[in-house]
């Protein structure tokens, strides 16, 4: 690939301003970036901003993206959060080609570095506990104190952490720490943690290591390791970044990554935070980590929201230095965008309401032509039967309707799409006094939508014939939360929407929707876009709600520009 100015992207934030001087001036010939995950969970919306940067800043400047799994920690990592980041980062669109690392490769790498620190003077083994070295480390206002293993000589450093790794000690009994300045005003520097005991299986490493590289440690030089040329991080890694050029100033890394902080994506209505997402998957809040609820990647495709939208969302948000909280309708809005052009309309009836009418023939069926999706003529139409027993909406009658309700009423004349003008003529109630069937007429000449005579009525309707249709499971979604800023009053447990989720199992579908491969979106027209589950079988398919047809942000936006 090129580097050529022409590769370039139109409009350039500060990240991708600062590589195109680099590129310019000549300081690099190509740019390397890396997404570094740690595999202790499901990406989220967030991390896809972060590959949406990183493999974008790649792909526009013709250099290349490494996937680098920050595998530290033994005890929170598994082989499965390691497959779903793959799977995940390919269906945003992305490739790593053949630059697939883990830090574990560089154990090795990482221990003989830290051995030339501590031959160097610059690193000791502490034999404080973990809270022990938390009470020497000061706060904000206050220096912390030096440990009384601090001035050990090399030698006895060099043999406790060859015996460490040869695992001579339990858990927590030692320390490896650099030697760095306990009054320095940034805590990072006050003798940071570089390796702790922990007798714990790795997913790729097995046994092989007792003794574990935090990540402040293996994360700067697994970059220079990969001549990584920006590495691209959030803003809470600010303050690290000193400790980063520490390691890099006092060890032989073959090349020295920039590290750029950007602001972090925080959503309305959602909780982006790797631990709170466990918490709701193993306490049983979701049906997992890709319920169609979650914000990880696997929960948005599932609940059918296509890649494309979320790399427009990533554009559209763009990158900043401070932090902010998106609202979420941004989020659906570019899904709307995208799956209104895109998705076939269908129709479905969610909650049946049988309406027969007595002036159609028994028996006979016509079948219509329908259009399926007229913002893409391409797309064609396709055929649905009418017949003299059909299903509406339930919520598209009403038997004494207020003001403004057009929909059908007694004695009102409604078109139903594509088919005919039909007017109610008769409530049918069970004995509850509930209405559980209208008696209606249709009108022949109206066939296809419109009247001869060209009276207009103010609703159209979508419908099924109750002979063809089939049965479905539909699942609508709300927001996971009740409040835009889940746990900002304590416990985000609390802030749980208790009707996020609503099953309705009597619903019924056209017969073109049976066959509808796993993933696939549709408009059902009037209601929104739904995704088929893979949970559906061949007889009995279950769609999940992508969203409704409502776009907030789209109004908000037509509404400031109106201001201006
Ligand atoms: P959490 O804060 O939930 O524990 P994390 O940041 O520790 O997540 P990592 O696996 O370390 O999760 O993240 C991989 C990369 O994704 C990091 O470079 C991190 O900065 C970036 N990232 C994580 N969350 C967000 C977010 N909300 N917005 C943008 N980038 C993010
Ligand atoms: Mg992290």
């Amino acid at each position: 690939m090129s580097t050529d100015a022409s590769a370039a992207p139109a409009r350039l934030d500060f990240i991708r301003e600062i590589i195109a001087e680099d590129l310019r001036t000549g300081k690099h010939q190509t740019v390397i970036t890396r997404f570094p995950p740690e595999p202790n969970g499901y990406l989220h919306i967030g991390h896809a901003k972060s590959i949406c940067l990183n493999f974008g800043v790649a792909r526009e400047f013709g250099g290349r993206c490494h996937l680098r799994f920050d595998d530290t920690n033994p005890t929170k990592e598994e082989m499965e959060y390691i497959e779903s980041i793959q799977a995940d980062v390919r269906w945003l669109g992305f490739d790593w080609g053949e630059h697939l690392y883990h830090a574990s490769d560089y154990f090795e790498r990482l221990y003989e570095w830290a051995v030339q620190l501590v031959q160097t003077g610059k690193a000791y083994v502490d034999d404080l506990s973990a809270d022990e070295i938390r009470g020497h480390r000061g706060t904000l206002t206050e220096p912390g104190r030096e440990s009384p293993y601090r001035n050990r000589a090399a030698e006895e450093n060099l043999d406790l952490f060859a015996r460490m790794r040869k695992g001579e000690f339990p858990d927590g009994a030692r320390v490896l720490r650099a030697k760095i300045d306990m009054a320095s005003g940034n805590i990072n520097l006050r003798d940071p943690v570089l390796y702790r005991i922990l007798h714990a299986s790795h997913p790729r490493t097995g046994d092989a290591w007792c003794i574990y590289p935090t990540y402040d440690f293996a994360h700067g030089q697994s970059d220079a390791i990969e001549h990584i040329t920006h590495s691209l991080c959030t803003l809470e890694f600010e303050d690290h970044r000193p400790l980063y050029e520490w390691f890099l100033a006092n060890l032989p890394v073959p090349s020295r990554p920039r590290q750029i902080e950007f602001a972090r994506l925080n959503l309305s209505y959602t909780v982006l935070s790797k631990r709170r997402l466990l918490q709701l998957v193993k306490e049983g809040h979701v049906r997992g980590w890709d319920d169609p609820r979650m914000p990880t990647i696997s929960g948005i495709r599932r609940r059918g929201y296509p890649p494309e939208a979320i790399r427009d969302f990533a554009e559209l948000i763009g990158i900043a230095k401070r932090d902010g909280v998106v609202d979420a309708a941004m989020l659906e809005h570019c899904v709307r965008d995208v799956l209104n052009r895109k998705a076939p309309r269908r129709f479905a009836v969610l909650r049946p309401l049988k309406v027969v009418l007595e002036n159609y023939p028994e028996g006979k069926v016509e079948r219509l032509s329908a259009v399926n999706n007229p913002e893409d003529p391409g797309a064609g139409a396709r055929e649905v039967e009418f017949s003299r027993e059909l299903l509406i909406e339930r919520e598209d009658f009403m038997e004494d309707p207020p003001r403004k309700f057009y929909r059908l009423a007694p004695g009102r004349e409604v078109r139903l799409r594509y088919g005919y003008f039909v007017t109610c003529q008769k409530v049918v109630k069970d004995p509850a006094g509930e209405v559980v069937e209208l008696r209606c007429t249709y009108d022949p000449a109206t066939r296809g939508g419109d009247a001869p005579d060209g009276r207009r009525p103010k609703a159209t309707l979508h419908w099924l014939s109750a002979a063809h249709a089939v049965p479905a499971e539909v699942r609508l979604y709300d927001n996971l939360f009740t409040r835009p800023d889940p746990g900002a009053d304590g416990d985000f447990l609390a802030d749980l929407s208790p009707k996020s989720l609503e099953v309705l199992t009597g619903c019924l579908l056209e017969p073109s929707l049976r066959g509808l491969g796993t993933g696939s979106v549709v408009q059902f027209e009037r209601l929104g876009y739904f995704c088929l589950d893979r949970d559906s079988d061949p007889e009995r398919p279950v769609f999940n709600r992508t969203l409704t047809l409502r776009d907030t942000w789209a109004k908000i936006q037509a509404k400031s520009a109106a201001n201006e």
